[in-house]
Parts: C-alpha cells; structure tokens; sequence
C-alpha cells in the first residue's frame, strides 16, 4: 500500500500472505463498514478480472460517510513468505507516515466506536474527544487513517473531482462496478492474461529514460496490466520494499522532458553475485510481478539475462528453503525480461540507435558549436574530449555536424607513428587556406594502432610543440549525459517502450529474452543475449587489433558517416582527383523554404567536389535568381567551412521552379556548362526535378546527372523517410510546445491549440503530437470533424476534473495549419473556451516560422553530409555510364532504412506521390496518430 492520501483515491489493494490474515485483514474491514463487492476463489483463477498470482480475492466497497469515501479495496491473497513488519509501537505518532492511505470519513466518532468496540488500537488526533484524525493499523500491519478534511494535508477542504469513472484513460475508477467493467476490459484487450509489468532504468542514465518508463507505465496501463516501477535500478530490485512502488497514469505526466532517469539508477554489486539476484527474485515475487523490463546498457542488459536464465533456479531455491510455498513458486516458474538500451555511448550491436545518443550528440554539438565562436576570435585550436570508452560514434558524429579539423576514435586507431604528421599537416593546410580554428574531437577511448590510449592532453601537446597553436583542452564530461531528451530520443524511447510492452505480453517460456531494436527505422525485437555478445565482440576485436571487424560490428551507417567526415574535411591531394575528362561542373541550387541541414548538405557538397577534382558553383536565389540575374558562382573550401552549424539558406532559396522559363533555363544551363545539378529543397524542389526531367526531351542541356536532396521541414516529399530539416523543425516544435506546455500546467487549467506548420503532411504534428505528450492532436491526412472535436473536448472535460488541477495539468492540442479551413486554431480555441463553462480555459500558440529552427540539429548535420558526398558520387557513375538522358540519372536521393536510396524522380511521382496533395502517398509514420491517442489516455473510454 502506497502512501497516499484522500484526494484521488478510490481503490487501493492489499495483499496478505496466508489465510489467516487474510481473515483477519477482512474481517476488520468488514468492521470498518466496507462491504464485500466480488469474491473469487482458486477456481476462478481463469476468470478475466482476477490478478493471475492470487489464489483468493475479495473486493470490498465503502460507500463510506461523505462524498469522497467511494473506496474500493482489492484484498488478495498471494502465499508467500513474506513476513509482516512488526507491529509499530503505539507510543510513536502514525500520523504522517509515509506508507499510509489516508481516507475522507465526515463522521469520525462513528469510526472510533467502531473500534473500540472491535477493541482495535487506534490513535486520534488533535485528541480523542474531537478528533480531526484517526489512525489505524489493519492485521496486515497498514496504516490506514481517516480524515475529516478532504485533502488531510490541506487546511481548507478541497472538493474532489466528481463524475466520471476514467482518470486520463486508466481505471481508478469510483464504483466497483466501474472496477468490474474497466478490469474486464483491460483484461479482454490483454488478451486475457493479467501481467504486472514493472520497468527499471539500470547503470548509466541516458536522456529519454523517463519517456521510456512513462510509454511503459501507460501502455501497460491501457494493455490491461499492473505497472509498477523499480527504483534505483538492481539496487532498489534486491533492496525492495518502499524500491517497488506500483504506477498509476498520472504518476509519469510531464516525464517525457526530462532528462536523466526520475525513476533513479545505481550501479549494484549485489546484483552481480547470486545471494542478491535470489533476494532480487523473493522481492519481484512478493510484489506479484512476472514481467521486467530493463532499460540500461550492456552491463544492465548482461545482468538481466542472467537473471532470467538463472529464474528457476532462484525460485527452486525460494521454494527449497522455504521462503516461499510450492503454490508461489509454481505462480512465478518463468520471469519474462525485456531489455531497451538506454545509453549515450551508442554502443549496442544489433540495433542501430540507442536511447539518449542523439541527446548527447545535441549537448556535444552545442558545446562545439560554442567554442567554435572562441576559437575563431583568438584563432585558437581546441581538443574537445567527447565520451565513448569503447565507441567513436558520438565522436564521429559530431566531428562531421560540427565540421571538426580531426577526430579520435576507437574502432579506426590512429597509425603509430603516422598520426602525428598526418594530423599536423592536415592542420596546416586548412590553416593555410585560411581556417583561423582548429577543432579537435577525441572520444575517450581513443587508441592507436598499438592500443596506446591518445589523450587529449597528448594531441595538445603536440599542437603547441609542432605548430605553436594557441590550443586549449576541453573535456565536456558530464554536460553529455544531461539536459532535455531531444526530439528523437523522445520518439524512440516512446516506440521503443510501448512494443517493450508487447513483447513482454507476447513472451512465453521458450521465447529468448528481447530486446527492443531499431534497424533501418524499424523498430525489431533482437535476442538480448546475442546483441550483448556481438557488443562485447567489438571491444574484443579492437584489443584484438582486428579493426575492420570493430567498424562492421557497428551499425550500418557508422562507417558510412566516419567515410563522410573524411570525404568532407580532409584537403586531399591530387591523387584522389578522378581523370580529367571526367571532371565535372556540378551546380548547387537551393528551392523551396529554408530548411535546417540546406546549408550542411552544400558545405559536403561543395568539399567533396573539390577533393575529387570537380567544380562546384552555388546558384544563389533560386531559378528566379538564376534567370534574371545569372548569379552563378563558384565556391571554395574556406568559403563554406562554417556552413554546416548554420540555418537557414546561405546561397538564397525560394520556390521559383525552372519552368518559369524552361528555355531560358536550358540556355543557361549550357552557358555555364553545367554537367551536373544538385537541387537541395522540398516539394518544389521535386517539381523541379521532374520539370527537369521532362524537358530533357527538348532541351540537351539536361541531358546530365540531376538530384534532389529532400530538404523541408514538412517532411512531406515523396522517395524519402525523412528530408532535411525535418528533424531541426522537430526539436523547435518540441521547445516551443515545452514551453507553453510548462505554461499552461502552471495555471493548471488551461489548454493551449498549437497551430503547427507541414502544409498538407501532418508529419510534424504526429510526431510533435506523440513528443510532447499532446492531448489531441489534428492533422490534413484525417481532418477534423465535429465528432472528433466532441470526443477530444470530452476527454479534456474528464482530464481536468480528474487531474484537479495537480501539477503538470496543463494541455496541448496540435492542429497543422492545413487540417481543416473550417476548424481554425481559434475556431478550435474558442469552442473549447465555450464547451469548458470556465471550467478551464484555451489560448493559441502560433510558433510561425520559429519552426524552421535556428541552427540545424545534429541529425539533419549528419545525414545532410552523408547525402550531399552520395549525391557528388552518384554523378559520377552516372556520368561514367553515359547515363545523361536516361530517366535513371534524374534522382531523388532518399533516406529509406539505415541505406541512401537513389530513386529516379519519374518513378517517385508515378508511384509514390499524391502530386495534388503535395505528399508521399503511405507515409510510414501515419500509425503514431493512434498512439498519441493511447498515450493521451483517449481509448479507454471506447
Ligand atoms: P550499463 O548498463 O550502463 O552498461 P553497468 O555495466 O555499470 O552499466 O551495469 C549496471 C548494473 O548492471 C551493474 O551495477 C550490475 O548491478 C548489473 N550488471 C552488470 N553486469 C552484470 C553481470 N555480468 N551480472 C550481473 N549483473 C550485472
């Protein structure tokens, strides 16, 4: 029993451990005026509303004196071994105690003759005479107390919430029979199986653990399952006690932004030897729970396996040794494990993300991106130290988004004895061109090739010694692992947690422990066992000195991005030019708005070019700007280098397409001798392209490799899963709904309808919607219509009534600017001010072209330089192959999975677009709108 008090509760469980006190525990609530309500025996143990791991269950109801005292309580009886917490001694006060329920009684003298005549101890406060408190002790040694305020920690009484039976979509319901319907239900949708899931974050923490335990906590909730957290990771699991406390919907709202782990972690030693795990197994069996879910690292993951593999062999040892009976352990002869990998390290094999790497990417990147500004001021080098003990990936990551001179690593060791020279000339040179920073990342767990860590404090020397740079070393430390989890860890921590809870619903005996993947977008369940063994592979391979082997054990696109970094940064000499009959002209064109990762996506385009012998020439202003003005220009190494931290459009963008004058265009075309176009925009863009591609029929000039890099925040351009800028518009969105979010729980009672961009592609507001935990969210695929603003109006009524204006009670409505031309944001606003007879209130946000995000995100930096160098090589071949008038050299250059994909543009438009609509048709992330629906708490009630 949970401490808790009178406001709110309206069913609470008790669990005895044998007969006797089973009797007793209801025979003294019996007293207390509860009535029995449902009974169910061993026999029933099939039946739907009965929890699977007790053998006896009784239902009592208080109707009670006073409005709030509809209390029921679920009595069971789980055989155990679990021995009572002796008596507290009744000189000591009970009142304020942690573990009691507190219940609202207006009549309290008819409760202390209730039990003096049942000759029960009892304390009564401020006196016996007149008491405002009484306090009580059940056989089950749970302090239970009644109050005559309503909120017993208040000084004035507070109404409670009246009506309805559904908190926020969970069952805490008022009546039993509200109990027997949302039981039955629950348990229909699970399937018929009762689980009580509880959740853990375990070893490092990582940003998005916390979204990780509230999609368990309310999806297991809305499945029909018990949840319950574990506190403090393996230590609050072999402690137990207080460590395991069950969950309720509203006891993780706001928890998506924020960082760290609420829930806590610890590293435990206990857990490693056997004599803890068996207290760990006593501790989940006592609590009745058969499912764990573990979010951790490979450490946390490692020891949950073994726990599993070890379960009966625990319980065969609880039963031997008596701790508990014969009839429990056959209850619990199987645990179900599922582990997430929460770590910012990105250091699991198997899946090709884990939960809080792009957080520490983005605190990474805003580091560097600061001391970038520094260094350029006093033309300074700086070491920059980055975590990563036994993986270079936020290293490699953040050397390509920040455009670092050089990086550190330990898949791909720097060569002993070649490093040094190879480093400083390569300084030199960027100097030489111009450069007044040097930036140097180092993970730390950078090696050479003899496995000699490199230090940072090393590479500082050298850069004094040799190039007599003015250099500073800065080691970001903890600054990574903190702050707001970003937009994507949200997401995936989200997805992750959900099919968490799944899995572990789906598991069975024979199944091996899962863990929740993602690979190529896709979330997967990979056996936990053999992610772990691949994941110590690597740091075997690399003592091993078998490097190439390291790199392939990592995810698909790590070598991908380290290729990319060096393709971008490193002044290469002749040698990597390709012939000179094969150079080309390769024109850079921006169409569209402006997107984050438009300028990153030039930078790489323009430097690759350079370092393979082409020409690269920026078209500023779009077609427009082209035609009337030929501003055409060529663009060096130095000239982009601060590029790919920057927002906006440096060469100009707008949504001229070429058929503005298609002739004109061709003419220019062929007086620059364009032999390649690179067209970085949205949905224009696209039209561009196939403008383009049409017109090669009349016009030779055409005739040449062309692409289209996606770059919109609307994500809405078709032959891609995400375009640039999409992820930058996210993270905005995710801010700024934060903010007026915070806002609106601080007035408790307000609702704020946040007008979204996207044009006619809901993407941002369904992912926005499922990040920032909105209520309802309205997007152009579905429309809004009155029913479904009736429903989600209704629901808002329910929610506030039951939140009763606890903390974090604010709420979000996401509409897209194009959803509906009737339902405005204010149209929406102002009936929901209407509809809520001042029970609360409504405003609008209108984020506006915030939204297109100040300096892009680390993610859109990254994958805007892995696209732009595969855009300069797809030329190439395409040229080589004399591909220039086929429709298979007219490409849009798409993210699809963890590979690039290069899909010629006639196909796109034939197949996979909804030309009128301006989007993709099937867009891949349609499916979250109901989960955002779930999360909010809006099907219980259909
Ligand atoms: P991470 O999960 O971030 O890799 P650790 O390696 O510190 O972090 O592991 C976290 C906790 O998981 C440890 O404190 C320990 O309780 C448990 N653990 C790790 N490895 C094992 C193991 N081999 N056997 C049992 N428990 C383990």
């Amino acid at each position: 029993m949970s401490g808790s008090q009178v406001h709110g509760i309206s069913c609470f469980s008790l669990v005895a451990p044998n007969d006797e006190t089973y009797d007793a525990t209801l025979d003294f609530y019996t007293k207390l005026g509860f009535t029995k309500v449902a009974n169910f025996g061993v026999s029933d143990r099939s039946d739907d509303n009965v929890c699977t791991d007790s053998v006896r269950e009784d239902w009592l109801y208080s109707a009670g004196a006073g409005e709030a005292s509809n209390i029921t309580l679920k009595l069971r009886l789980v055989p155990s071994e679990i021995t009572l917490a002796p008596s507290e001694s009744t000189a000591t006060e009970w009142r304020g105690q942690k573990a009691a329920v507190v219940l609202y009684s207006a009549d309290l003298s008819a409760i202390t003759k209730q039990l003096d005549a049942a000759e029960i101890a009892y304390q009564a406060l401020p006196n016996e005479k007149n008491p405002s408190e009484v306090y009580v002790r059940d056989p089950l040694n749970s302090l239970v107390g009644f109050s005559k305020r309503l909120n017993p920690f208040a000084h004035s009484s507070i109404k409670p919430p009246v009506g309805s039976d559904v908190v926020s979509g969970i069952a805490t319901p008022a009546t039993h029979e509200a109990i027997n319907r949302a039981a039955a239900t629950a348990s229909a949708k699970a399937a018929g199986i009762k689980k009580k899931i509880a959740v853990m974050t375990s070893g490092g923490d990582s940003p998005g653990m916390n979204a990780v335990v509230r999609a368990v906590v309310r999806y297991a909730i809305h499945r029909g399952c018990d949840a319950f957290a574990i506190y403090e990771g393996y230590e609050g699991l072999v402690q137990g006690g207080d460590m395991i406390r069950q969950m309720q919907w509203g006891d993780v709202r706001g928890w998506l932004a924020e960082g760290g782990t609420l829930i806590g972690t610890a590293r435990c030693m206990a857990f490693r030897e056997r004599a803890g795990r068996l207290r760990a197994a006593k501790n989940l069996i006592a609590a009745g729970i058969d499912s764990l879910i573990v979010c951790g690292g490979d450490g946390s993951l490692t020891g949950a396996d073994l726990f599993r593999s070890e379960w009966p062999s625990l319980v065969q040892e609880l039963e031997d040794t008596q701790a508990i009976t014969k009839e429990t352990a056959d209850l619990y002869r199987h645990l179900t494990i599922v582990g997430l990998v929460g770590s910012i390290d990105n250091d699991m094999s198997s899946t090709d993300v884990t939960i809080g790497a792009f957080s520490s990417l983005h605190r990474i990147c805003e580091s560097v991106d600061s001391i970038s500004s520094t260094a350029i001021s006093h033309s300074r080098a700086f070491v920059v130290e980055v975590m990563g003990r036994h993986c270079g990936w936020l290293a490699v990551l953040a050397a390509l988004a920040t455009g670092a001179d050089f990086v550190f690593i330990p898949e791909k060791p720097a060569e002993v004895g070649k490093w040094q020279d190879e480093m400083c000339n390569a300084l030199q040179t960027f100097r030489r061109l111009g450069k007044r920073k040097s930036i140097i990342i180092v993970a730390e767990g950078a090696i050479d090739s003899e496995l000699k860590p490199i230090s940072a404090e090393d590479i500082k020397n050298l850069l004094v010694d040799r190039l007599h740079l003015d250099t500073r070393v800065t080691t970001l430390g903890h600054v990574q692992r903190g702050g707001v989890p970003c937009a994507y860890d949200r997401m995936l921590a989200t997805l992750q947690g959900v099919d968490a809870v799944d899995a572990a619903l789906a598991s069975t005996p024979e199944t091996p422990s899962p863990m929740i993947a993602i690979n190529g977008n896709k979330i997967n369940r990979k056996p936990l066992m053999e992610a772990v063994k691949l994941t110590h592979q690597v740091a075997e391979a690399i003592e091993a000195k078998k490097f190439a082997h390291a790199m392939e054990l990592r995810d698909p696109e790590f070598a991908d991005y380290l290729d990319a970094w060096v393709g971008t940064t490193l002044v290469e000499d002749e040698t990597h030019f390709v012939p000179k009959d094969q150079r080309m002209r390769v024109a850079i064109i921006h169409v569209g708005a402006p997107a984050g990762g438009m300028n990153a996506a030039t930078r790489a385009a323009v430097r690759y070019c350079l370092n393979r012998g082409h020409t690269p020439l920026a078209i500023d202003n779009g077609f427009s700007g082209f035609l009337r003005h030929d501003s055409i220009h060529e663009l060096s190494w130095l000239d982009v280098d601060e590029w790919c931290i920057r927002g906006g459009s440096e060469i100009g963008t707008n949504r001229d397409t070429p058929d503005l004058d298609m002739g004109l265009t061709a003419f220019k075309f062929q007086q620059y001798q364009i032999d390649a176009l690179l067209i970085v925009g949205g949905f224009e863009a696209f039209t561009a392209l196939s403008q383009l591609e049409q017109a090669r029929a009349n016009y030779p000039a055409f005739r040449i490799p062309m692409a289209i890099i996606p770059a919109t925040i609307s994500n809405n351009v078709p032959g891609t899963e995400f375009s640039l800028g999409c992820d930058t518009s996210l993270n905005a969105v995710m801010t700024y709904c934060d903010a007026i979010k915070q806002s609106a729980s601080a007035s408790r009672r307000r609702v704020f309808v946040c007008e979204v961009q996207g044009g006619r592609s809901g993407y941002v507001t369904t992912v926005g919607g499922l990040i920032t935990g909105a209520s309802s969210i309205y997007t152009p695929e579905d429309g809004i219509s009155l029913d479904m603003l009736r429903r989600d109006i209704d629901h808002l009524k329910q929610s506030f009534a039951l939140e009763a204006g606890r903390n974090r009670a604010g709420k979000l409505i996401l509409r897209n600017e194009t959803a509906s031309s009737v339902y405005t944001t204010e149209v929406i606003a102002n009936i929901i001010r209407e509809e809520a007879h001042q029970r609360f209130s409504a405003r609008t946000a209108v984020p506006g072209h915030v939204q297109q995000g100040g300096n892009p995100s680390p993610m859109d930096r990254a994958r805007a330089a892995r696209l732009a160098m595969r855009a300069i090589r797809f030329f190439e071949s395409a040229r080589n192959n004399g591909l220039g008038a086929d429709s298979s050299s007219a490409v849009v250059i798409g993210i699809r999975g963890a590979g690039v994909s290069f899909s010629p543009v006639e196909e796109v438009e034939n197949n996979e677009a909804e030309i009128e609509l301006r989007r993709p048709k099937n867009a891949w992330w349609r499916s979250m709108h109901e989960l955002v629906n779930v999360l909010a708490g809006k099907t219980f009630s259909d």
